[in-house]
């Protein structure tokens, strides 16, 4: 019969454009979650989205909540699920498992009702998520032929009790999709507040990563998408990849264990809609030079977010993730001003000392160890020629990559 473990998630509420979701488990599992109620609320979106069905629209906290179950080896009740994505989970749960066999997704998920909502959707129409950074402004530039409508999550990377921040994040979406022509969605949701991530990090110890990168974000970002896209019949929902097939050629894998990868992602289906990890052909560096490349032929303006150390919705322009975009774009024989950050040459010699002695500054200063920077100062190796005026940028030319 069933283990002791239950987790039931009740019939999703429905008030002004707002998911609630209720939550009761065993006691054996109270360790786990923070909370027992969730919501999504999709904030600036004036159609009524009360038509979405149940079994689609409970897809989203079913997503935060599988990886739970899988792990700690629960049975999950719902009332009600789309049949097409009710099978998708099979195959995603089976890649977890390969992509961790240091650990056992088990569990179980029972439903009461599996619907097949076969419904129309537009083959034609495109969803990425966009938060602004390198991955997702590339996805949507190599798709802009698509219109695309962008879909942004306050309670991502950005907390949601951080207004302000989040105030500066969306003026920059806004000017985006401004400057592009683009559709927008803002979904406001709490889904990193409701497990208690510290506790689940203790259960997987064997697999050297952490809940939510190992497990949560990709099907739980994606999840976000499903409700709008089914009202809209978007038949597309795009993610942008961080990894690419180069990394895995220089690590010499199949796969880079990653909650968002195209083996979990791809498999995402619901009602006749479908997922794409895009973006996995390019690396980071060729996704800075095709935005530059776009924008200087198109006239366009860009502010690339990748800064995540200040609240503020901000570049800091000192941190390491500035500092590589920063190159990344100067590589490309860009003004990184030009981008959203503040650069003078002053930060080459900061660069320097830094990548010179990471063991004062941490281990992603470490250009052996830390992603990206060998595409970065290959890129620069290319052309000794045009930078060989450049003092401050010698050390770049004489790095044995
Ligand atoms: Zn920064």
């Amino acid at each position: 019969m069933f283990n002791r473990k239950i987790i039931e998630i009740d019939k999703p509420i429905f008030k002004n454009n707002v998911f609630f979701y209720n939550i009761s488990t065993t006691y054996d599992l109270d360790k786990y979650f923070l909370k027992k109620d969730s919501f999504i609320d999709y904030i600036d979106v004036k159609d009524d989205l009360s038509s979405v069905p149940e079994g689609i629209s409970i897809i989203p906290v079913l997503c935060n909540i599988l990886p739970v179950s899988w792990i700690m080896d629960a049975t999950i009740f719902i009332d009600e699920l789309d049949k097409t994505f009710f099978e998708s989970i099979k195959a995603i749960k089976e890649n977890f498992s390969m992509m961790f066999p240091k650990i056992e997704f088990k569990g179980r998920l029972i439903v009461k009702k599996i619907v097949d909502y076969d419904r129309i959707f537009m083959e034609d129409k495109y969803m990425p998520f966009f938060s602004g950074g390198v991955d997702s402004t590339f996805t949507v530039i190599n798709n802009i032929d698509k219109k695309p409508i962008l879909a942004s999550i306050w309670g991502s990377d950005m907390p949601i009790d951080e207004t302000e921040g989040w105030k500066n994040l969306s003026n920059i979406i806004n000017q985006f999709s401004k400057e592009f022509d683009l559709e927008k969605v803002f979904i406001k949701s709490d889904f990193r507040e409701l497990l208690n991530i510290r506790k689940l990090n203790e259960e997987i110890l064997a697999i050297n990563d952490n809940w939510w990168h190992g497990l949560q974000h990709g099907i739980s970002i994606i999840s976000h998408g499903v409700i709008y896209a089914y009202k809209k019949q978007i038949g597309n929902i795009l993610i942008a990849s961080s990894h690419s097939t180069r990394d895995l050629e220089e690590r010499g894998v199949e796969v880079i264990p990653c909650g968002s990868s195209p083996i979990i992602d791809n498999y995402f289906k619901f009602s006749n809609c479908k997922v794409i990890h895009d973006g996995f052909d390019f690396t980071r560096q060729e996704k800075i030079g095709k935005i530059v490349d776009y924008v200087n032929t198109n006239d366009k303006k860009v502010y690339i977010k990748v800064c995540w150390e200040s609240i503020s919705g901000k570049n800091c322009s000192s941190c390491v993730k500035c500092c590589k975009s920063m190159l990344g774009i100067l590589a490309e024989k860009q003004d990184p001003n030009l981008f959203g950050f503040e650069f003078d040459e002053s930060i080459l010699d900061e660069v320097y000392e830094k990548v010179s002695n990471p063991e004062n500054y941490g281990v992603y200063w470490d250009i052996n160890k830390g992603n990206y920077w060998k595409h970065i100062f290959e890129r620069f190796q290319e052309d000794p020629e045009y930078w060989k005026e450049k003092k401050n940028l010698k050390w770049i030319f004489d790095l044995k990559l």
